[in-house]
């Protein structure tokens, strides 16, 4: 039985916690000043989705986001996109729908979820709920909360986002 291997890009603003969250999610721990030590382009995890083992490689970047300088390299082959921005953070909520269009230069349509994270932060939450809905719903995204620091919802994006592209 062959083992299915799938290429994850996580795009959205610097600051909102891509790193946390691939971090968190490949290695179990959060630190409140990540930076990418590692030498390695990305970091993985093995899952079973209905019965399948699937090994979900998750792709950083090293906050070249910044400067909007991702390489073509870090799209390429991509299967799936997370769409990540913050609760705190307008800009990054705004910046989403361009993202998503960078993603589908480069990748054509592939299974993506819009994560708004650092739910923890509601109550400096400058992005209303409803509004965060009517972004999905217009990229034709599922909407995921999460907060990585509190390890609340991450595994439900990654599990979301397998179980897609084996349905494909
Ligand atoms: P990136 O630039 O998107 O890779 O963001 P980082 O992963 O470097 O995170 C930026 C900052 O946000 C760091 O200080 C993280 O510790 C913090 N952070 C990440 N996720 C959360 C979260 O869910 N809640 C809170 N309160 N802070 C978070
Ligand atoms: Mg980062």
């Amino acid at each position: 039985e062959l083992e299915v291997a799938l290429k994850v890009v996580i795009v959205g603003n610097g600051g909102v916690g891509k790193s946390s969250m691939i971090q968190r999610y490949c290695k179990g721990t959060f630190t409140k000043d990540y930076k990418k030590t590692i030498g390695v382009d990305f970091l993985e995890r093995q899952i079973e989705v209905d019965g399948e083992d699937v090994r979900l490689m998750l792709w950083d970047t090293a906050g070249q986001e910044e400067f909007d300088a991702i390489t073509k390299a870090y799209y390429r082959g991509a299967q799936a996109c997370v769409l990540a921005f913050s609760t705190t953070d307008r800009d990054s909520f705004e910046a989403a729908h361009s993202w998503k269009l960078k993603v589908e230069n480069e990748c054509g349509e592939i299974p993506t979820v819009i994560v708004q994270n650092k739910i923890d932060l509601l109550d400096q939450s400058v992005v209303n709920p409803e509004e965060a809905e009517v972004l999905a719903r217009a990229l034709g995204c599922r909407l995921v909360r999460t907060s990585v620091k509190e390890d609340v919802n991450v595994s439900a994006v990654f599990r979301h986002l397998a179980q897609r592209c084996l349905a494909e």
